[in-house]
């Protein structure tokens, strides 16, 4: 990996082991989320593929096939992914934004990111023992998607 290349380069300049260091592992893109028109809601309930403890996916190379709502980031879709979270690295890049300073490849580590609570292991339930009409009553976090026109402002 090149030297603090978070700082100098864009997403689309990332080798392979770039882009895949340059996730946190926080977890938070693989709760169960409602995205509408103007908004997204993210509820507290994992992907099926989430090791909740370990805040990992069970099967990253297969997750693909066998969750067809999963996502592969790549740097075409992380500026129309407006639902992916604040703390996201992928989309801080693009955003022109700093990594925070619990980020894994500032702390050396994900421990300091665990402490402030930043990965979903701490709250998040696994989908098998929330029936998805009790997905409401699970919500964490809503937030108005804005427009990209006013985000560049
Ligand atoms: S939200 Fe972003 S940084 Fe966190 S696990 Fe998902 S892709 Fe990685």
């Amino acid at each position: 990996m090149r030297e603090r290349f978070w700082e100098r380069l864009s997403l689309g300049e990332l080798n392979k082991r770039e882009w895949e260091a340059l996730c946190d592992g926080c977890g938070q893109c693989c709760l169960l989320r409602e995205v509408e028109p103007n908004a997204v809601t993210v509820f507290g309930v994992a992907c099926e593929l989430l090791d909740i403890e370990a805040a990992r996916c069970r099967d990253y190379a297969r997750r693909l096939e066998k969750v067809p709502s999963c996502h592969r980031l790549t740097p075409a879709n992380v500026p129309r992914y407006d639902w992916l979270p604040k703390t996201c690295a992928y989309r801080l890049l693009h955003h022109g934004k700093p990594l925070p300073s619990w980020h894994p490849l500032l702390a050396g580590g994900r421990d300091k990111m665990r402490k402030k609570g930043i990965t979903v292991s701490h709250y998040a339930l696994p989908c098998e023992e929330v029936p998805r009409r009790h997905l409401k009553r699970h919500v964490v976090e809503r937030w108005p998607l804005v427009s990209r026109a006013s985000q560049k402002k």
